[in-house]
């Protein structure tokens, strides 16, 4: 199954992204969100981005426009009508989700595929929210979209190879490197990076190392881009210690126990880059 036309539910962060994403491999999309405000921005952040490219020579003005015109932005999910693909990049809330998803299989005709780009949710249950378990899989972006490769594929107990192999041949199509899941809290990447930052500030709260050269080791001997302590500051410290306690709750295994340092520094407000303080000062 070939997918021309792509809706994406959501014009936030993620939704826009995907919806550039699609345009700029030529794929048509429409990205709907609540409001035209929202709407508008989501279609401002596009053009922005867009024109960073432009100035690093990476597209042609013609490219740009070309893109743009691609992208039709709306607050109704009756545009859907015509899409191969619906991909809900909403609020991260299961109950909205799930009011989203029964919307949508109404009005869809029943050959489309419906994806979400949820981070924590279980693919599995939000099918059940469907009538269209088999034509249900998660697509796992990462942010910001159009620079990284990979996507996550999630198979939830039910989506069907014809489904799998559609979404998985969609990747591919927008530049990205795929790689296939079956449905577990956290998937592949966050299961295994959000324990690690939780080990980070177990190091940390043992006084093993400075926050500082936890994270030139992990740079250094490692090879990552940037530190576990740096990184969990630019996710938030809350959201960690939130996905954590997810682990926590789901597997029942003490090995994903939150450190109290991180539920320390949550207590105080100190929550990362976004209050200015997390492990590190981002007072100007
Ligand atoms: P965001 O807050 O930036 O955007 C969410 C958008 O959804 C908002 O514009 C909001 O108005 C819109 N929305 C809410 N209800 C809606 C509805 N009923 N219909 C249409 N639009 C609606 O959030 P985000 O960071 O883009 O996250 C979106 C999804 O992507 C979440 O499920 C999140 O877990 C997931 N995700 C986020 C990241 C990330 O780094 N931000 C990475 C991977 C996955």
């Amino acid at each position: 199954m070939s997918i021309n036309t792509v809706g994406v539910v959501g014009a936030g962060t993620m939704g826009n992204g995907i919806a550039q994403a699609c345009a700029v491999s030529g794929i048509n999309v429409v990205m709907v969100d609540i409001n035209q405000a929202a709407v508008d921005k989501g279609l401002a952040t596009i053009e922005k981005s867009l024109d960073r490219l432009l100035q690093k020579e990476k597209i042609t003005e013609a490219d740009k426009a070309a893109a743009l015109a691609r992208v039709k932005g709306s607050t109704r999910y009756e545009d859907f009508q015509g899409a191969d693909l619906v991909i809900e990049a909403a609020t991260e809330n299961r109950e909205l989700k799930t009011k989203i998803l029964k919307q949508l299989d109404e009005l869809l005709a029943p050959e489309v595929i419906v994806a979400t780009n949820t981070s924590s949710i279980s693919i599995t249950a939000l099918a059940a929210a469907t009538g269209r378990a088999d034509r249900f899989v998660g697509m796992h972006f990462f942010n910001p979209v159009p620079m990284m490769a990979l996507v996550e594929i999630i198979r939830g107990l039910q989506t069907s190879d014809a489904t799998h192999d559609a979404v998985k041949a969609l990747a591919e199509t927008l530049g990205k490197s795929p790689i296939t899941v079956k449905n577990a809290p956290g998937f592949v990447v966050n299961r295994i990076l959000v324990p690690m930052i939780n080990e980070a500030f177990f190091v940390l709260a043992e006084g093993l190392a400075t926050p500082e050269d936890i994270d030139a080791g992990m740079r250094l001997g490692c090879n990552h881009p940037i530190g576990p302590l740096a990184l969990a500051d630019m996710i938030g410290l809350d959201v960690c210690l939130a996905v954590m306690e997810v682990y926590l709750d789901e597997f029942g295994d003490s090995k994903y126990r939150p450190c109290h340092l991180l539920r320390e520094y949550v207590a105080a407000g100190r929550l990362g880059r976004k209050t200015g303080m997390g492990v590190y000062s981002y007072a100007k």
